[in-house]
């Protein structure tokens, strides 16, 4: 199957779509990890990439579209995927549409993760992330066994470089103006599936797999 996971920073896309990704055996692919991945590597594109998303500003589409294009063509996306961080804006909504016409697939839905802005502000300020395995923790709501330490890997958790107080400003902005308008996008569709995204991570979760039971029976 393939579900795009949308939603405002914060909302919990990348929390709710390991489990999806983990119970469906398909890939999450996150753009946001990739560009972090490219940048901790020290690639060109990952640090021209870095000058904006550090900052709370999306990267130019045709800087994301390419990675794209090629992740999706790798092997374990045969059977389907989840995509979390893209498409972000209608102009990368529509390659996509294109990329998938080519592969042959069709678009099973899309989540889109609802939840209050002072919400929002709360959960990505306490954020701690491990930059080894891509778990996300929160220091108050979903803190890890050991502080400081990834329950899975054992990697030591840091802050997101986009996760100060100006950086978030910016990302919630950029979503109102640019991604926002994804959900008319997708409703005028008829795919769109609203999960709302507040209470507890399994709270959510069970509400995900209601959303993708509807997903499956249409
Ligand atoms: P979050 O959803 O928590 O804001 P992500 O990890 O999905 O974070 O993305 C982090 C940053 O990477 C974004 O703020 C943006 O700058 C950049 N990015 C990720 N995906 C895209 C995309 N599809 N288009 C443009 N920029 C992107
Ligand atoms: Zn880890």
């Amino acid at each position: 199957m393939v579900v795009i996971l949308l939603g405002p920073p914060g909302a919990g896309k990348g929390t709710q779509g390991r489990r999806i990704a983990a119970l469906r055996g398909a890939p999450k692919i996150s753009t946001g990890e990739i560009f972090r991945d490219l940048a901790a590597a020290g690639t060109p594109l990952g640090l021209e990439a870095k000058k904006y998303w550090s900052l709370g500003e999306l990267v130019p589409d045709e800087m994301v579209v390419g990675l794209i294009a090629e992740r999706l063509k790798d092997a374990d996306c045969r059977n389907g995927f989840l995509l979390d961080g893209f498409p972000r804006t209608v102009a990368q909504a529509d390659i996509l549409s294109t990329l998938l016409g080519g592969l042959g697939c069709k678009l099973d839905g899309v989540l889109n993760f609802a939840v209050q802005d002072e919400a929002l502000v709360s959960r990505l300020g306490g954020r701690q992330t491990c930059d080894n395995c891509g778990a996300t923790y929160h220091v108050k709501a979903m803190p890890p066994r050991a502080e400081g330490v990834c329950d899975h890997c054992g990697h030591a958790l840091v802050r997101r470089a986009d996760d100060s107080p100006e950086a978030i400003r910016k990302r919630l902005r950029e979503y109102e103006v640019k991604t926002a308008p994804l959900l008319t996008y997708y409703a005028d569709r008829g795919v769109l599936h609203t999960v709302v995204s507040n209470g507890s991570p399994d709270e959510v979760y069970a509400r995900v797999q209601d959303a993708l039971g509807q997903m499956e029976a249409s």
